[in-house]
Order: C-alpha cells, then structure tokens, then sequence
C-alpha cells in the first residue's frame, strides 16, 4: 500500500538511488522509488547487447572523481577496475590526444616548431596548467593566438557546432571553458585522484544500492500517472502523501509544459558490432573536422571484457530535443533565456510542500556522476537533520 511509505522518490538514476538509500538506511525511512523506465540506473544503464558486449545505451559513462566522501560511498556498493580514459581526435586523419596536449603539438606543427610553443606557453601559463582556448585566443603573442586559432578551428569550433549546432561565442561560457588546452604530456582524459569503472557495470552498482529492505522499486511506471500537485502538497494515488518527495525528472514535464518546453539536446546512438578485436586505438576518437557524428567510443576499453572476435562502438550524433516519444533530453541548454523560463516552472515546485527538486533533469543543469552523488548525499545530511 502506497500509505505505507515515509518517502517518495521518483526516477532510479544517480540523484534518486542514492536519495533513497540514504533515506532508508540512515533515516531509517520506508521508501517507494518509481522509475518510468523499464530499468534502474538511469543513464548510467549499462547491459550486454545481442553480441554479447556490455554496452552504455544512454552513451559512455566514466568515473572519475576528487570527492574522497563520493568515491568512499559509492565503494560500498562496487569493486573498480582501473581505468584511464584516453580520447583522441581525428583531424583529418591523423589523431591527436583531446585535451590538445604538448603531444598534439607536436603532432600538429612537428617537433621544432612545438618546442618554441611550448617554452613561450609555459613561461607564460606554467607547466602542467589547463588554459581554455577562449583565453589563448586573446594572448597577444602572433604564433599563440596562430596557435589558439588552430586548435580552435580544428579540434573545437566543428565539434561544438556538431554538438550543440550553436557557434561557441553562443554557448554558456562554463560550457565553452570545460574545453581547455594541457600544458602537459599527460594524455589522460581526467586527472582526478580516482577514476575507473565499476568491476561488474553500472546496473549492478545500482542493484547493490537499491538493495536494501526499506526500498521498494516499481519499474516501468510513469510518476505522473500516480501523482496529483495541488497547493501546500501532492497526492500519491489520490491521497495526501505527507512524506518527502524527490523528484529527479524533467520539471518542465511535471507540469504539462505549460509555459513551454525547456530546451534540451538529445543524442541519437549508433550502436555497430564489428567481427575484430578492436575498431579503433583508444576508448573515444573524436571526429572535430568531418564525419556527422561527434565522436565514437568502443566499450570494451572501458569496461575491459575481453572478447577477442567482436566490439560494438556507439556513433554519437547530437539532435535538438522535440519531446518526442522515445527521445530522451540529454543536456540542458543553459542560457539566460532558458534559465528564466526553469525559474518559473522551479517556482511552482515551491509550495508542494516537502518536495525536492534534484538532478540533471530537476535542476536543469548538468552533473557528472560524482557531482550528482555528492549533491544527492548533501540534500539528505540537510533533510535527515530536519525534524519532519
Ligand atoms: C552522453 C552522456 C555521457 C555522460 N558521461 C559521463 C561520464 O563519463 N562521467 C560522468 O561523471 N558523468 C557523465 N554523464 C552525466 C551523467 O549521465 C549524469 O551525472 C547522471 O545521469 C545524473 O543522474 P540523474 O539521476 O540526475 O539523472 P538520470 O540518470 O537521467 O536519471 C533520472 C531518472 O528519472 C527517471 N524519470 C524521469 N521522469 C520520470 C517520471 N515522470 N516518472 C518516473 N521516472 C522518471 C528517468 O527515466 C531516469 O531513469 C554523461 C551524460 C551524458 C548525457
């Protein structure tokens, strides 16, 4: 019976698995996670394909994290495997390690050339420093600014139009500043202190986390379908649900759109499976000058099964989100405009009573993986210390 639950979760993705856990094993609160999926997980989902290669369906997923509270946590629930994630780009034809690192320097002007740039970036920068592209870009220095406008025009303008077909000046400038160049010879996608993916997969992770005697999950099952909104509350199934409410979906959905959807990209996957080994050298190769797809990742670098006759890579081609059946809204597009338009529908949410707004979808911003962990962690330190 739905009346005896203390709290309501909706969505089983990182913000609402780690919410329930939280609630039932240190609040010592019965909860109900609905998940309209016929999975948990969220887009972190990962499970074999026909072939028999665990795949990510919603897109490659790698841990990487300096929360020593979020990796601690999250240990509970999962052995890791050790894994370094490296990404290459593919300018015309030859591949250079992403970040555009003193590696790709060299691979992009030859030696002689690389080293005068590279001393002239340190002195300026420091060694081992990220600089943005946006910040070489105004350097003063012809053969830096030449520098930036290669980089710039080769590994990102093409890729950022693919991936948001909006021009970078146009993007949120946090967005544009995630992309920096490495004053290194550290090819590696991530330097945070742990990083790798969990030993048997995401779902199982997840399996581990929901798996506790105050949880109950119904999968398949739309909220809004057992939800009813009303001032001061909500309604589980027709009755008033007095308990906490964590909503992780789509805000804007919540309330039927009703001043309008809240943009979004969505990402369209192309899964191939390959009778070879391997289909290409690193875990993602990056298309930054042709090819429709932004990029494409081979999972088995990632998750580390050993299949010596088969791989199954994912193209990945960006799309604007429509709302359509089966499409799913994979990154906020966070400007002024879109931000106003979250704030009303945000503002609606605020007199539900003891009901919370959490996630990627919720929140309409993104977080990686430990971000959302630690976010999720940090709501129930504040609502378990609250008296109800
Ligand atoms: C392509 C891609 C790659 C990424 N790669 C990385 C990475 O490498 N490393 C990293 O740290 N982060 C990565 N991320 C970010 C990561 O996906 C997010 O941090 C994570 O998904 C956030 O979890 P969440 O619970 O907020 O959202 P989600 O995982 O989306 O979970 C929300 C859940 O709520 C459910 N839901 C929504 N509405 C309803 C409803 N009405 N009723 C019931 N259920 C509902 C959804 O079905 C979903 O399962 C990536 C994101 C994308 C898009």
């Amino acid at each position: 019976m739905t009346q005896s639950y203390d709290c309501l979760v909706i969505g089983a993705g990182f913000a609402g698995a780690v919410a329930a856990r939280e609630l039932a094993e240190r609040g010592g609160k019965r909860v109900l996670v609905l998940e309209r999926r016929n999975h948990i997980a969220g887009n972190a989902y990962d499970l074999p394909d026909e072939a028999g290669v665990v795949i990510h369906q919603y897109g490659p997923h790698i841990f990487h994290t300096r929360d020593r509270r979020v990796y601690d946590y999250l240990s509970r629930f999962t052995r890791w495997r050790d894994y370094q994630h490296r990404v290459v780009a593919n300018v015309h034809g030859v591949e250079m390690p992403v970040p555009f690192n003193l590696t790709s320097l060299e691979l992009a002007f030859g030696k002689e050339k690389a080293q005068r740039l590279e001393e002239k970036l340190i002195a300026q920068y420091g060694a081992e420093e990220k600089v943005t592209i946006l910040d070489l870009r105004k350097n003063e220095d012809p053969e830096i600014s030449a520098l930036a406008d290669y980089v710039y025009e080769n590994v990102f303008l093409h890729y950022t139009m693919k991936q948001w077909d909006q021009s970078p000046e146009e993007i949120d400038p946090n967005t544009t500043a995630r992309v920096p160049v490495f004053l290194s010879r550290d090819d590696r996608y991530f330097q945070d202190p742990w990083q790798g993916m969990p030993l048997d997969g995401y779902t199982a992770l997840f399996r581990n986390l929901l798996d506790h005697p105050n949880i109950t999950v119904e999968l398949g099952v739309d909220a809004r379908t057992r939800l009813t909104l009303h001032e001061g509350g909500v309604e589980l199934d027709g009755v008033p649900f007095p308990g906490i409410v964590i909503y992780t979906g789509a805000v804007d959905e919540l309330f039927g759109c009703r001043y309008g959807r809240l943009p979004y990209r969505t990402l369209e996957f192309r899964f191939e499976t390959h009778p070879v080994e391997w289909y290409q050298s690193h875990g993602t190769v990056n298309y930054t000058v042709s090819e429709p797809w932004t990029r494409i990742t081979e999972f088995k670098y990632l998750t580390g099964q050993e299949l010596p006759d088969r791989t199954t890579i994912a193209k990945e081609i960006s799309h604007a989100y429509t709302g359509a059946e089966g499409e799913t809204p994979y990154y906020a597009i966070i400007n002024p405009a879109n931000n106003a338009l979250y704030a009303q529908y945000r503002t609606l949410c605020s007199n539900l009573g003891q009901f919370y707004l959490l996630g990627r979808l919720a929140e309409y911003k993104y977080y990686n993986m430990d971000a959302i962990v630690a976010r999720a962690l940090s709501l129930c330190d504040d609502l378990l210390q609250r008296k109800e």
